[in-house]
């Protein structure tokens, strides 16, 4: 059994989609990124590939490459899933906590595991999200972090 775990930021500006899990969450401000910003897959992936140690999303998918603008970060999932399964894992459990300050997630976590299920079935993976009562970057609306922790079995 190996234990991996991921960490992503963005910052949140005016005029960009605020996408987590997959699920596009109505909010004035949204993250500024190369690819479509999702902290939330950002975070399970360089947890998957850090628990199979496989490198981090930065060495598979380099914001220096122009094919990875605008990418959807399912497919970062996708690629990151099949690299830890051709290493002879699979995925025991995920959990993960998204800081926020605005909005509250509470009523879209359901949506994002459903959104996610398909490639991780809604029993091995736990979302939460938190504030950080208004202290620090995310306190202040200024970016969204995510972290997640990952077993793998092999
Ligand atoms: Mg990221």
């Amino acid at each position: 059994m190996r234990i991996g775990f991921g960490y992503d930021v963005h910052r949140l500006e005016e005029g960009h989609d605020l996408i987590l899990g997959g699920v596009d969450v109505p909010f004035e401000k949204g993250t500024v990124a190369h690819s479509d910003g999702d902290v939330l897959i950002h975070a399970i992936c360089d947890a998957l590939l850090g628990a199979a140690n496989l490198g981090d999303i930065g060495y598979h998918f380099p914001d220096t490459d122009p094919v990875n603008r605008n990418l959807d970060s399912t497919q970062i999932l996708r690629y990151s899933l099949k690299l830890i399964h051709d290493a002879g894992y699979r995925v025991i459990n995920v959990d993960t906590t998204i800081c926020l300050q605005k909005p509250k997630l509470a009523g879209y976590i359901e949506e994002m595991k459903k959104s996610l299920g398909q490639w991780l079935p809604s029993e091995v993976l736990s979302i939460k999200a938190t504030t950080t009562e208004k202290m620090g970057f995310v306190g202040e609306g200024l970016g969204i972090s995510a972290y997640a922790a990952v077993l793998l079995d092999r």
